[in-house]
C-alpha cells in the first residue's frame, strides 16, 4: 500500500527543494534564528494537512484543518518560536491551542518537553496521530481550556498560544520561569484597533513584567471550555 510520503513523493512535495524553498522564504519574511530554521525543515508540513490540501502545505498561509480551525501559515510558527526562544535554551514550553500539532512538533525540535493544551477533543486526538507517525516523543497533550487555570504544578522557559486572546490570559502567567516568556496574538483595543490583532511579548522581569507589542497577525479566537 502507498503510504502517504510515497503518494505526495510523485508529485514533488516531499522532495527536499520544496522544504528548502520554504525556509528561502523564511529567511527573505526576516526570520534570523537558525535553530529555527534548522527546526522547520525537519519537520515535513504535509503530513499535518489533510490530503486534498498536501499540494498547499508549503505555502505561506494558514489551512483548514477541519472544526473551524486552522494550521498556522508557517511565517506565524517561525516568528513565535523564534520570539519565544529569543536566542536561549528551552526545557520546557507550554502550547495552548494545538490544533493538528504542527507548531508542536517544530517545538519539539527545539525544547526539551512540550506540554500542549487544546480545547477541542477531536484534534487532541488528530494532533496525537500526526505527532505518532513522526515518532515525535518529547510531547504530552492535554484535552483542556487553557484560557484558564491548568490545574498543574509546572514551571516553563515559554508559554505559545496560538488562538488571539482578547485580554491576556493572567491565569496562565503563574507558570513562567524567572525570565520567561508567554508570546500571543493579542486584540488592540486601543484607536481603530477593531480586529487588529498584534504578536505580544510578555518576558517576566525581576520587578514585575516586560511587553513588547510586535507583528499586526490573524488568528482564530481563543474560547473558553471544552469541546
Ligand atoms: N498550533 C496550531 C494552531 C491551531 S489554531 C498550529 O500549529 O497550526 C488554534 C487552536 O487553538 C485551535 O485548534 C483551537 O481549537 C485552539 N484553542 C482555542 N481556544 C483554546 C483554549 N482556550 N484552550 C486550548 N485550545 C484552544
Amino acid at each position: 500500500m502507498a503510504t502517504l510520503e510515497g503518494r505526495l513523493s510523485g508529485i514533488g512535495m516531499t522532495s527536499v527543494r520544496t522544504r528548502t524553498r520554504m525556509i528561502e522564504r523564511l529567511r527573505e519574511q526576516g526570520i534570523r534564528d537558525e535553530v529555527v530554521l534548522a527546526a522547520m525543515s525537519a519537520v515535513p508540513r504535509h503530513i499535518f494537512v489533510d490530503e486534498a490540501l498536501a499540494i498547499r502545505a508549503y505555502d505561506d498561509s494558514p489551512l483548514p484543518i477541519g472544526h473551524g480551525q486552522t494550521i498556522s501559515q508557517p511565517w506565524v510558527v517561525a516568528r513565535m518560536t523564534e520570539l519565544a526562544r529569543n536566542g536561549g535554551k528551552l526545557e520546557r514550553v507550554l502550547e495552548i491551542g494545538t490544533g493538528c500539532g504542527y507548531q508542536t512538533a517544530v517545538l519539539a525540535q527545539i525544547a526539551g518537553e512540550v506540554y500542549s493544551v487544546e480545547r477541542i477533543g477531536a484534534l487532541v486526538a488528530k494532533a496525537r496521530r500526526n505527532l505518532q507517525s513522526l515518532k515525535v516523543r518529547n510531547v504530552r497533550l492535554k484535552h483542556g481550556d487553557g484560557s484558564a487555570d491548568l490545574g498543574e504544578d509546572i514551571a516553563v522557559d515559554a508559554i505559545i498560544v496560538t488562538a488571539a486572546a482578547t485580554h491576556l490570559p493572567t491565569a496562565l502567567l503563574k507558570y513562567l520561569k524567572p525570565g520567561g516568556r508567554m508570546v500571543l496574538p493579542l486584540a488592540q483595543h486601543d484607536a481603530g484597533g477593531e480586529g487588529v490583532q498584534r504578536l505580544t511579548v510578555l518576558e517576566v522581569t525581576p520587578g514585575g513584567y516586560r511587553e513588547q507589542v510586535l507583528d499586526a497577525v490573524r488568528f482564530v479566537p481563543l474560547l473558553s471550555g471544552l469541546a
